[in-house]
């Protein structure tokens, strides 16, 4: 396949990152059992002789491209890897194999643009070393975590990775400052009650009336607590309770998520649902209890690395290719974990042609177009010479 976008990789990396998503995509795996997936993106990375190359967090791999100077501030990029439980709809030739389970987040395309940036960057390098970061496990939240306990990123001082985006064609870019994805926090709400005959409600402490009441409740939380001109996200996605239509069951359960895009309404939206829930059941004559687990923080890219990967978008493709975000992602990544520790930027590459329709990720139907990977490749390993240049100043 040829583009106007094929400059901006050697024919040589073209072949084999085209060759290596398909691969890949074919080939989809979920979160920490991606072992074919590490095994094949070891044998991309292996001709490159990196300075070192290991395995870390089961199915995660972290190869150093040697700079052209030692010693320098050590810069990442990182590529996540795993699939997603889905039945791969999309009729391209080299669809998944393996039934119920699919690439449909565009991570074969990522793993793809890490192994064409340490291509890339074996070929012209940073002035310091460069950290190819391939991560496991980003689709549960817990692949960034599990790479960041290892403390191989301990020494890195600027982290930089991106998604693919259907919503931008091919050669479109977002690198700006400021929030990219949102917080993704998830809680569960029981409601404990005294079940009874559905004949003879005023024997029982109702939880389905409590609960209903609750779900309303909660609606007040982003309409009437969050600032309106603060992004927020209250959905209740799971009701659970009772079994037959004449029984009131003991307890009802409910489940969902949390987003923001800043700490302080992040803590302000845990803090409401719990006064909410607690208050409602006590004036149901309930109890009830809430229990949180915290997802990735929000991503919000600093001013100073967002900067240098515009200047590696502009050299790469002109100013024109980079494009605003447009909307408030209330989607979750856990690249935000890196974020909290290193500074960085997080970008969108976009993954449509032109003539083609947006499909949304985690969809049956999504892939990204081709051209993107060549497009993130070259955007990675630039963005890393130029924040890698930057740092050697000091
Ligand atoms: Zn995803
Ligand atoms: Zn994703």
């Amino acid at each position: 396949m040829i583009t106007p976008l094929d400059h901006l990789v050697p024919a040589e990396i073209r072949d084999t990152l085209v060759a290596l998503r398909r691969d890949l995509h074919a080939h989809p795996e979920l979160a920490f059992a991606e072992t074919r997936t590490a095994a094949a993106l070891e044998r991309a990375l292996q001709p490159l002789q990196p300075v070192s190359m290991m395995r870390v967090a089961g199915t995660g791999i972290v190869a150093r491209i040697r700079g052209r100077t030692p010693g320098l501030p050590i810069v990442a990029v990182r590529g996540d890897i795993d699939a997603l439980p889905i039945q791969e709809a999309t009729g391209l030739p080299f669809s998944s194999a393996n039934p119920g389970v699919m690439h449909a987040c565009g991570h074969d395309v990522h793993a793809a643009w890490a192994v064409g940036a340490a291509h890339l960057l074996a070929a012209n390098p940073a002035e310091g070393d460069v950290l190819v970061v391939l991560q496991p496990a980003e689709e549960t939240g817990e692949g960034a975590t599990a790479m960041l306990a290892s403390g191989v990123l301990d020494d890195v001082a600027a982290i930089f990775g991106a998604h693919v985006d259907r919503r931008f064609v091919v050669g479109e870019v977002v690198a700006q400052a400021g929030p990219l994805a949102a917080s993704a926090d998830s809680f569960e709400i029981v409601v404990n009650g005294r079940g009874a005959h559905g004949a003879r409600p005023h024997e029982s402490a109702d939880p389905v009336v409590c609960a209903a009441a609750i779900i309303g409740a909660l609606q007040t939380i982003v309409s009437r607590r969050v600032n309106p001109a603060t992004p927020a996200v209250v959905t209740v996605a799971s009701v659970h309770a009772g079994s037959a239509a004449n029984v009131i069951p003991a307890q009802a359960t409910l489940g969902g998520t949390l987003r923001a895009v800043d700490p302080e309404t992040r803590t302000l939206l845990a803090a409401e649902m719990r006064r909410i829930v607690e208050g409602i059941a006590s004036a149901h004559g309930l109890a009830a209890s809430v229990t949180f687990t915290p997802g990735p923080p929000p991503i919000v890219n600093p001013a100073g690395p967002a900067a240098w990967a515009r200047t590696a978008v502009h050299s790469l493709l002109g100013t024109q290719a980079v494009v605003p975000l447009g909307i408030t992602n209330m989607a979750g990544e856990d690249f935000a974990y890196y974020m909290e520790r290193i500074p960085g930027c997080f970008m969108r590459i976009g993954a449509r042609l032109a003539n083609e329709p947006v499909i949304p990720a985690h969809t049956a139907q999504f892939h990204a177009a081709e051209g993107s990977l060549f497009v993130g490749a070259a955007v990675l390993a630039e963005t890393a010479r130029v924040a890698s240049a930057v740092l050697a100043k000091g």
